[in-house]
């Protein structure tokens, strides 16, 4: 049996491995496919497809998307985007901007609280164009001022808390059409997260293409329910385990593995969606 993970970052966002290193990883999990899908970015592709393609490994580029629908934050990861789609590229170079901007903001909080974190050390520690909570939540960790990831998010940067600053307000059928329009496939990111499954039909009706029914924090009851919900409405089913490198323990890369076939009727729908 051959298996794809399709939900894989890099530190072009906040994952820890290089793109070379991920394939690395991949090819050690066995994997026959792999996805990259950084945080409102595409710059690794390149390099993950170059080093795919030298080991024999399919590679499907993509993107994870940061949307809002009704005061609920969504992910909406896009596959098979043109990762050079002028328009995909001058939106996602916005939302980076809101993304360093808020990094400015969330230091601010910090030191606010009596907090001495240097906003240059979190950008140095990131060293990517979209910076996230956990690049100041590793400064932190780095900078003796908390003492792991979980107490700087307790602490600092959980919503809720007194660093959390919102992201961009792209909405989610808007995140669809921009997917769209870069020739991808549009799905919703581990449902499960979000408690978000009320706004599913409007998605449907906005065009999503499929649904992250495998990730490793759905438990087998989510699997199956969005499994359901899946074959409801028509929905790709896919799946990825989210894995961010050396971020907390393990690496999860290959600890989610979508049964191949799914890769073919992603294809599928791809090609049907281009000829409507
Ligand atoms: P951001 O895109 O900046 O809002 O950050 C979101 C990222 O933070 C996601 O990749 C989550 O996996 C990660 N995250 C959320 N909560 C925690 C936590 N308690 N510990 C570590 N990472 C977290
Ligand atoms: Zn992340
Ligand atoms: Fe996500
Ligand atoms: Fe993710």
């Amino acid at each position: 049996m051959k298996f794809a993970d399709l939900h894989l970052h890099t530190n072009f966002s906040d994952g820890t491995f290089t793109p070379e290193e991920l394939v690395l990883h991949a090819q050690k999990a066995g994997l026959a496919c792999i996805a990259v899908t950084d945080h409102d970015s595409v710059e690794a592709s390149t390099r993950v497809a170059a080093g795919c393609a030298a080991v024999n490994m399919e590679f499907v580029p993509g993107t994870e998307l940061t949307a809002e629908q009704d005061d609920t934050e969504l992910h909406v990861l896009g596959y098979f985007l043109d990762t050079s789609n002028a328009k995909l590229l001058g939106e996602i170079a916005k939302f980076q901007a809101v993304r360093q901007n808020r990094i400015h903001e969330m230091v601010s909080c910090i030191n606010e609280m009596g907090v001495p974190l240097q906003v240059e050390s979190v950008f140095a520690l990131a060293n990517c164009k979209s910076p996230g909570r956990p690049h100041v939540a590793r400064a932190m960790v780095k900078e003796g001022l908390v003492r792991n990831l979980d107490e700087a998010f307790e602490r600092f940067l959980k919503k809720g808390r007194p660093a959390w600053v919102p992201k961009s307000k792209i909405s989610a059928l808007d995140a669809i059409e921009l997917v769209h329009q870069a020739g991808g496939l549009a799905v919703m990111a581990h449902p499960g997260l979000n408690r978000t499954d009320d706004i599913i039909p409007s998605l449907v009706d906005a065009g999503l293409d499929g649904i992250e029914c495998f990730h490793t924090k759905h438990s087998t009851a989510m699997s199956e329910r969005y499994l359901e919900i899946a074959d409801k409405y028509h929905l790709l089913v896919t799946g990825g385990s989210d894995c961010h490198g050396y971020s907390k323990g393990k690496p999860l890369i290959g600890t989610v593995r979508l049964p191949y076939d799914h890769i073919g009727k992603m294809r599928e729908r791809q090609k049907t969606n281009r000829k409507e």
